[in-house]
């Protein structure tokens, strides 16, 4: 059977995860998010937390082969099974090549790759009001919610991650324009990429992002 893995690409705070919770409904496929991943696994306690946490508060990305573990344990069951959106996934040549390897042929990759200069991905980063119940993201200035420091989608409490500090920002930052831009030209000569601009408002990224999606799909 053939799947859709429809893969988001961008900056820490390019808006991966706010489109990624309206591409994931409106194209009925599961949003595999491998931050949330990590982050479930520290608020239990597990092993696997204990060892990416300090890459995290650090900004720095986990080691290539937990980070695969974990991604491939995740897209091997059930509810992927037709396919999966993945967000934060691959950020590494390593993990593209990984991915790629566990493919098969007839499945369709989708690449979008949604593009912020980083002089706009700071104030995005520090602004930002993650919900600890849900995972829907606000931020206090471009997207505040209704109640202060409450979901509004599952009334859960609003709060800032401890890695969106400006110091850890500039790392973040880094790491991403060091390994994980040169992903995007890996896909660009394999598959091809849809590029997004991501300065535009949450609602015109996600018509340009739907229609990408749209467009390789048929
Ligand atoms: P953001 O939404 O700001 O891009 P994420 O929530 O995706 O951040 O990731 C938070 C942190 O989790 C990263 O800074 C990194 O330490 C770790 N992480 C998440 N996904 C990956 C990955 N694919 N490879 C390595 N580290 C990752
Ligand atoms: P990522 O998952 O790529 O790290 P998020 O989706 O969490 O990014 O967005 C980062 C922050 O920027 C959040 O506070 C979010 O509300 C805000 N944001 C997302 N998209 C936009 C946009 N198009 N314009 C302004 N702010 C945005
Ligand atoms: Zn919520």
């Amino acid at each position: 059977m053939s799947r859709q893995v429809l893969i988001l690409l961008g900056a820490p705070g390019a808006g991966k995860g706010t489109q990624a919770v309206r591409l994931a409904e409106s194209l009925s496929l599961p949003h595999v998010s491998t931050g949330d991943l990590f982050r479930e696994n520290l608020s239990k306690g597990t092993p696997l937390g204990d060892k990416a946490k300090g890459y995290m508060d650090a900004g720095d990305l986990v080691p290539d082969e937990l980070v695969i573990d974990m991604l491939f344990d995740r897209v091997g069951r059930e509810d992927c099974a037709g396919g999966y959106l993945l967000d934060g996934f691959p950020r590494t040549v390593a993990q593209a090549e990984a991915l790629g390897a566990r493919l098969d042929a007839q499945d369709e990759v989708q690449v979008i790759d949604i593009e912020v200069p980083d002089s706009a991905i700071v104030e995005r980063i520090t602004g930002r009001l993650s919900c600890g119940g849900c995972g829907a993201v606000f931020h206090r200035s471009f997207n505040p919610p209704a109640t202060e420091g409450t979901c509004d989608r599952c009334g859960g409490g609003l709060s800032q991650r401890a890695d969106d500090s400006a110091e850890v920002v500039e790392k973040r930052l880094a790491a991403y324009h060091e390994q994980t831009a040169p992903v995007a030209g890996w896909y660009r000569e394999r598959v091809g990429i849809c590029a997004v601009d991501g300065t535009q408002s949450p609602d015109e990224v996600f018509g340009a992002c739907r229609a990408c999606a749209q467009e390789v799909a048929s």
